[in-house]
C-alpha cells in the first residue's frame, strides 16, 4: 500500500487540497491547488515563488534556477505541476490561478511557454534542437521564456546531450522545466543541471475527494461517493484514469473485460481468443486517440496556412499546397503516436491484469492487506483456490516481464499471446 501522501508532512500543513484552504503558513499559492495528495511539496512551491518574485527583482534568490525537473509516477500530476509552476514562475502574483497569465499558462496559449511532448516512443534529436533553438529567443511578454519537457525519460542520447550542451551554457531568460517518472529515467549529467521536486502517488482517498466534487477545483461534475471510491482505488493513484474511470462507462467497460481475462483463459485456445480479443480493443481505442490528434493538428496547420473555416475553395488548395511538407510530418508522426498509444493502452490493461493477481496473491497470504479489486472477491477466491503460492508468484512475474518487454521493441501481440498463455497454465 502506499503511505498516505500527508505522511512524514508536519501537522500544520494542509493536506490535500492547499488551494482551499485560506491563510496560514503552510499553503500553497493558488494555482497548485488542483494537484492531487502532493501536501508535502507545499514548501518546496512557496520557496520557488518567493525566489522568483527576488530574481524578478533582480535581487540574489538562492533558490532560484534556471532548470528544474519534476519527478513522480505515472498519473501524479508532473504535467499539471509544469503548467502550475511555469504560471507561479510568471504570474505577477506568483500563481493566483485567476489572472490573464496563469490562465493563458495553464490553457497552453501562452506564447512564451513552449510546450513538447514527444509523440513517439522516444524524443527526436531532430525535434530537441528546434525547441533548443525556439528556447534560446527572447520572451515577447514576460520575463523569461519557458520551456516544458514532458517525458524527459524517452529523450534519446543524442536529444539529451543536445539539451545537456544547452543547460550548461544557459541563456539568461530562458527557463527549463522537464518531467519524467523518476530522476533515475533522466540522463545523470543531464539531471545534476536540474532542481528536482518529486511528487508521490497520490493517497486513494485524496484521489476520491477529487472525483466526489469536494475539492473547489474539480473541473467536471461530481460522481457518487460510491463511483469515486471504486475508480480511485482502481486507478491505483493514477489521477487521469481515476477520472477517466469515474466519467467514461466506455472506459469502465473496457477495464471489466480486460479483468474477466483471469477467468476466461482455462486453456491455450481461450488464451489464443483473450489475446486477440485485448490487442483489438487497445488498438482500436489507440486508433481513435490517434485520429483525433491527428485532426487536429491537421486542421490547426491548414489553418495557419490561409485555410480558416470560411475559406474558399482555392485557396484551401493553396493552403494545402503550402503546408504539403508539414502535412506529410503529421503523417510520418502520428504512426509514431500510434504505435505509442497502443502500447501504453496495452501497458494499461497489463497493470489492471497485475492488480488482479496481486489481489490472488494477497489472498494467498491470508489478506494482511486490502484488497485492490474488492468487487471480485468472489472470482479471485476461485483463482486463489486452484492455484498455490508459487504459481501466483510466477504469474505476477511474467505480468512484470510483458510489461517490460513492451517498452522495448517486442511486437505487442507476441508480447500479450505469451503473456495469456504462461497465464492460463494453472499448475
Ligand atoms: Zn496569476
Amino acid at each position: 500500500m502506499t503511505a498516505p501522501a500527508s505522511a512524514g508532512v508536519k501537522a500544520s500543513v494542509v493536506p490535500g487540497h492547499p488551494g482551499d484552504a485560506t491563510g496560514g503558513d503552510a499553503v500553497a499559492p493558488p494555482v497548485f491547488a488542483s494537484l492531487v495528495g502532493q501536501a508535502h511539496a507545499i514548501p518546496i512551491w512557496r520557496a520557488i515563488v518567493a525566489d522568483a518574485a527576488r530574481a524578478r527583482r533582480g535581487e540574489v534568490a538562492p533558490g532560484f534556477t534556471h532548470a528544474w525537473l519534476i519527478t513522480g509516477p505515472p498519473g501524479s500530476g508532473r504535467s499539471t505541476a509544469a503548467l502550475a509552476l511555469a504560471a507561479a514562475l510568471t504570474c505577477p502574483a506568483g500563481g493566483c490561478a485567476r489572472c490573464p497569465v496563469c490562465e493563458a499558462i495553464l490553457t497552453r496559449r501562452d506564447p512564451d511557454v513552449e510546450i513538447m511532448s514527444p509523440v513517439g516512443t522516444t524524443q527526436r534529436v531532430a525535434d530537441t534542437r528546434h525547441l533548443i533553438a525556439r528556447a534560446a529567443s527572447a520572451p515577447v511578454a514576460h520575463p523569461w521564456r519557458l520551456v516544458i519537457l514532458e517525458d524527459a525519460d524517452r529523450l534519446n542520447d543524442a536529444a539529451a546531450n543536445a539539451l545537456l550542451r544547452t543547460l550548461e551554457e544557459p541563456t539568461a531568460r530562458t527557463l527549463w522545466i522537464l518531467c519524467a517518472p523518476s530522476a533515475q529515467d533522466v540522463l545523470a549529467t543531464l539531471r545534476s543541471r536540474c532542481r528536482t521536486i518529486a511528487l508521490r502517488t497520490p493517497a486513494t482517498e485524496a484521489v476520491a475527494e477529487l472525483l466526489s466534487g469536494q475539492a473547489a477545483f474539480s473541473q467536471h461534475p461530481p460522481v457518487s461517493a460510491e463511483v469515486a471510491q471504486f475508480a480511485a482505488r482502481a486507478a491505483m493513484g493514477h489521477v487521469g484514469r481515476a477520472r477517466a474511470l469515474a466519467l467514461d462507462e466506455g472506459e469502465r467497460q473496457r477495464r471489466q473485460a480486460v479483468m474477466r481475462i483471469p477467468e476466461v483463459i482455462g486453456d491455450l485456445g481461450e488464451a489464443m481468443t483473450a489475446a486477440a480479443a485485448l490487442i483489438s480493443s487497445c488498438t482500436e481505442a489507440a486508433a481513435e486517440l490517434g485520429d483525433q490528434a491527428e485532426a487536429a493538428e491537421r486542421s490547426a496547420i491548414l489553418t495557419a496556412h490561409g485555410a480558416t473555416a470560411d475559406a474558399r475553395p482555392r485557396e484551401r488548395t493553396r493552403a494545402q499546397r503550402s503546408a504539403s511538407a508539414q502535412l506529410k510530418e503529421v503523417t510520418r508522426r502520428g504512426k509514431d503516436r500510434r504505435r505509442r498509444l497502443l502500447t501504453d493502452r496495452l501497458d494499461r490493461a497489463l497493470l489492471e491484469l497485475t492488480s488482479f493477481y496481486r489481489d490472488v496473491l494477497v489472498m494467498h497470504l491470508g489478506e494482511p492487506v486490502a484488497l485492490v479489486n474488492p468487487e471480485q472477491r468472489p472470482a479471485i477466491e476461485r483463482l486463489a483456490a486452484a492455484s498455490d503460492l508459487a504459481t501466483c508468484q510466477r504469474w505476477l512475474d511474467d505480468l512484470a516481464r510483458a510489461r517490460w518487454a513492451l517498452t522495448t521493441n517486442a511486437a505487442p501481440q507476441l508480447t500479450v499471446e505469451a503473456l495469456l498463455v504462461q497465464l492460463s497454465n494453472r499448475g
